[in-house]
């Protein structure tokens, strides 16, 4: 006999109806309530579910995790956050790719929840997994999603944002080299630009407020304020490359070179 656990599932298999339904998460209030035994502080949504509204509740991680979305050709596309994810999936526009035992095994929603319920059941449920519990079933956030409309390719040009600095400069002063929060760190044009400095992946480092104005309108030889590393155009989103490291997305590791 085969458990849902080994079996991959079937579009034919969905409950009538479910591909029109709706849901969109909306967040509310937060308040403290134990959800599989922690205290960790939990957050409320509510979910518009076919015009009526259900409460749905998670750890406020869970719904902020990510989920890595491939195109129908398995081919990576983006991180999208976890209640995107559970949207596209209900509406029957995503599937699960879950990595289990080296297969890749596909889950439409329900399927997925069933597996979830069971996994929960026979307590198969480890600490670095996201759940999210509503009134009538509990169903783990997945790691991976298959968009079964998207046919595009991703655009490798890693966009060039403040938020995308900092993460390549692993939210470190170049200068000084040491560690800051991203509201305590700014933007420094490495060859100013007075003197014709670009502002680009190459000429942009992230830099803490007291190197940034001891530098001044210097260049780093001018300055004698050398450079950690040398600041390039990132491969890949910094985004996925800082949280591919992690052993909560360390299944990405299947899909992301
Ligand atoms: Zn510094």
């Amino acid at each position: 006999m085969t458990t849902p656990l080994n079996q991959s599932s079937r579009r034919k298999n969905l409950p009538t109806g479910i591909l029109s339904r709706k849901i969109s998460f909306v967040q509310g209030t937060p308040v403290r309530r134990s959800l599989r035994e922690s205290h960790e502080p939990v957050r409320v949504y509510s979910v518009e579910w076919e015009g009526r509204c259900r409460i749905v509740t998670g750890p406020s991680v869970a719904l902020q995790a990510n989920v890595l979305a491939l195109n129908r050709a398995y081919v990576a596309i983006q991180a999208v956050p976890a209640r995107r994810a559970f949207a596209m999936l209900w509406k029957g526009m995503a599937e699960v790719i879950s990595v289990e035992n080296g297969s890749y095994l596909t889950y439409d929603f329900a399927a997925w929840l069933e597996v979830s319920e069971l996994r929960i059941e026979i307590g198969e449920v480890d600490d670095h997994e996201d759940w999210v519990r509503a009134v009538n079933f509990t169903i783990q956030v997945p790691r991976v999603i298959r968009l079964l409309t998207n046919d595009r390719f991703p655009n490798n040009l890693v966009k060039f944002s403040r938020r995308n600095i900092f993460l390549r400069d692993e939210n470190c002063c170049q200068y000084c080299g040491s560690r800051f929060n991203q509201h305590d760190l700014s933007l420094d044009h490495v060859v100013p630009r007075s003197r014709g400095g670009e502002t680009s992946w190459e000429n942009i480092v992230a830099a803490c407020l007291k190197c940034n104005v001891r530098k001044g309108g210097r260049t780093p030889q001018e300055a004698r304020m050398n450079l950690r590393n040398e600041p390039v155009r990132p491969k890949r989103s910094p985004v996925l490359s800082h949280q591919i490291d992690s052993q909560k997305y360390a299944c990405w590791k299947n899909f992301v070179r």
